[in-house]
């Protein structure tokens, strides 16, 4: 299938490895011109120079930390009129509901509500001028069926949805689209550091924990950020107009609920 996204630029942010990789990868395999974000500059221009080598796209880097204002600025810039942004971030941390301070809510709500929505306000102006863009915000599972010890992820990606809800319906008219990606477990260093959480929380080995995470998806394996990238190059396409404010899961079953 053509996606016709041929000659397009996008920024996708936090993504030197795992699903932001995923999501760059799938791009660039389209024909998508990439502005790569992650803090850590080596692994970073690793991936990038992959990327150009494996597609042939030009890949622009920016080291920074996307959370802060500061970081914000410096990707904003690199990106330019961009046509897709995919919207990311590493996660809060594991942790108990009476763990957490009013510090560690903003936190996570800087790093997972309120830079997407800052990078939205940011690049779909110049997608509703030129006609035609792409939002996609990696959220997570948690916002179908909240996971007891993410409740800072929990918290800060429903406020995100909600943010989302509301602004895509105001942006479709000019062309441009904004949904979610929901992923359930995946197999990428985020998940490893969940996988060790329970493996120290319940006395287990790593591949003890990892096979009692496995036992609760349906598809029986973690998915791959291949697979999430796919997902996430579609909903970027030419084909994917009229699919707008959604909330979609891939999570090998997970969840278990009817919608
Ligand atoms: P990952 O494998 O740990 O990769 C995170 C990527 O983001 C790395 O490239 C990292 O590079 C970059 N990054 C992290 N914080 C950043 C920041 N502040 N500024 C710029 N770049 C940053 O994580 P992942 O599994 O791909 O997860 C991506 C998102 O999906 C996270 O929010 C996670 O909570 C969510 N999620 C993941 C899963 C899963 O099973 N994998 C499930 C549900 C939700 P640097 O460290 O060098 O910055």
């Amino acid at each position: 299938m053509d996606l016709g996204l041929k000659g397009k630029r996008a920024l996708v942010c936090a993504s030197s490895k795992g699903l932001g990789l995923g999501c760059a990868r799938a791009l660039a395999e389209a024909g998508v011109d990439l502005v790569m974000n992650a803090r850590g500059a080596e692994a970073l221009e690793a991936s990038a120079q992959a990327i150009r080598d494996d597609f042939g796209v030009q890949v622009t880097t920016v080291a920074c930390d996307v959370t802060t204002e500061a970081g914000q600025a410096q990707v904003i810039e690199a990106a330019g009129a961009a046509d897709i942004l995919v919207n990311n971030a590493g996660g809060p941390p594991p942790g108990m509901w009476t763990d957490w301070e009013r510090e560690d809510f903003i936190k996570a709500l800087d790093a997972n509500m309120v830079t997407p929505i800052a990078l939205i306000k940011a690049l779909v102006p110049g997608m509703m001028e030129r006609g035609w863009g792409r939002v996609v915000n990696i959220t997570s599972q948690s916002v179908k069926a909240p996971i007891a010890v993410l409740g800072l992820s929990n918290s800060a990606r429903a406020g995100l949805t909600g943010y989302v809800a509301g602004t895509a319906r105001q942006v479709a008219g000019k062309g441009v689209t904004i949904n979610n990606l929901l992923p359930g477990i995946h197999a990428t260093d985020r998940a490893d550091a969940l996988d060790r959480g329970v493996a120290e929380r319940e006395g287990l080995s790593m591949d003890e924990a990892k096979a009692k995470r496995c036992a609760t998806l349906p598809v029986g394996r973690y998915g791959t950020k291949e697979e999430f990238g796919a997902a996430c190059a579609f909903l970027c396409s030419q084909h994917a107009g009229f699919i707008i404010g959604q909330n979609i899961l891939l999570d090998g079953g997970g969840v278990n609920a009817t919608l």
